[in-house]
């Protein structure tokens, strides 16, 4: 097999390079071609010589993701793209235009296993995780794409990210180099459904990236009805494990609350909520469910969400309801390579 170079370290790239028969220090110029530069190809890399470029060539998987589609929103320029990997298989990232500058959302797999109720990225199930260089190359292709630096990450595209864990710290230090594109872990966000093992042993990284946890139901009936992984780690274990990944980190949680008309958005289940997690250094991110086709869910009107959010206010809450980005073009996460798949089908 050959070896995948968009996903060593600079160390990682010396030993290589020693074992190709050359001087180390030639990751230096190496690495920032591939990180920093965001070289589509080895040919691109001017300062190399034919004769490594050729040994890379033979020995090297260079990992570029080929763009199948793209979309943009007219209201706010958002743009869905649809990736192919190497093998063929498709992912979704998001690129999201804020005042704070562009923040890229990427897969963490291809598929999921966690078969939460609301998501389309599921209905197929998990086909594989993703490598290092191919969450990379979601960033630095859109980076390319638009000609302007990608200074916010979030890991909430399709894909449970701490189920594909050692891949996802590499990620993470990879995007954070500073000889790389050096993106500040403090811009990048992990989104997780609550697998409790993991969670913790990322608060023992102490990276200072941002945990959100899923947690759309604030009992534990509601939440496992909605996210079969519940049953494996109960919400009481979920919240202990935020609670510790802010004492290990300072930082603060994101707690991310589809709300789905009828089913969670009732006073009630705001008043478990804020009970919940009152007292907590956190942040409540409240998200009016985007219908699937293949699932009946239906948006809440707008006074729905915006009591909600009040009544947890009362808790002394921090509550934000996300703006939805790129309506004109929706399709809720995970539908885009759906809908791809199911034309390939057809066709
Ligand atoms: S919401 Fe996330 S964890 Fe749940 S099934 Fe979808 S992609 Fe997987």
């Amino acid at each position: 097999m050959k070896a995948d170079i968009k996903s060593m370290n600079q160390e990682e790239l010396g030993g290589f390079l020693i074992s190709l028969g050359e001087k180390p220090f030639r990751a230096k110029q190496l690495y920032p071609w591939l990180h920093k530069k965001h070289a589509e190809s080895f040919e691109e890399m001017t300062d190399i010589s034919n004769k490594l470029k050729e040994k890379l060539i033979n020995s090297c998987e260079f990992t570029v993701l080929k763009q199948v589609s793209v979309q943009q929103s007219r209201q706010d320029g958002t743009r869905k793209y649809l990736f192919a990997l190497p093998d063929g298989n498709m992912v979704e990232s998001v690129l999201m235009r804020y005042k704070h500058g562009n923040s890229v959302c990427i897969s963490s797999q291809a598929g999921c296993r966690m078969g939460c109720r609301f998501c389309a990225s599921t209905l197929d199930g998990l086909v594989r995780n993703l490598t290092p260089s191919e969450m990379l190359d979601q960033v630095y292709r859109i980076w390319r794409d638009i000609g302007e630096r990608v200074s916010h990450v979030v890991v909430m595209g399709m894909g449970e990210p701490l189920d594909n864990y050692e891949n996802l710290l590499k990620f993470i230090r990879l995007l954070s180099d500073e000889n790389g594109s050096s993106i500040s872990q403090r811009n990048l966000t992990v989104s997780t459904c609550g697998i409790v093992p993991n969670m913790r042993k990322l608060a023992e990284e102490r990276l200072q990236i941002t945990l959100a946890l899923s947690l759309h139901g604030a009992t534990q009936e509601k939440r496992q009805a909605l996210m079969p992984i519940a049953k494996k780690y109960e919400i009481h274990q979920v919240v202990e494990a935020c609670k510790y990944y802010f004492q290990k980190t300072g930082r603060r949680i994101t707690f991310e609350y589809n709300l789905l008309g009828g089913e969670n958005d009732k006073d009630e289940d705001a008043r478990q909520l804020g009970a919940l997690i009152s007292g907590m250094n956190c942040h409540v991110n409240l998200i009016p469910v985007n219908p699937i086709r293949e699932r009946d869910y239906v948006q809440p009107d707008k006074d729905t969400v915006l009591n909600f959010k009040n009544k947890l206010e009362k808790y002394g809450i921090n509550v934000t309801i996300r703006r939805e980005m790129g309506r004109d073009i929706d399709g809720a996460c995970g539908q885009l390579r759906k809908r791809f798949s199911e034309r390939q089908g057809e066709g």
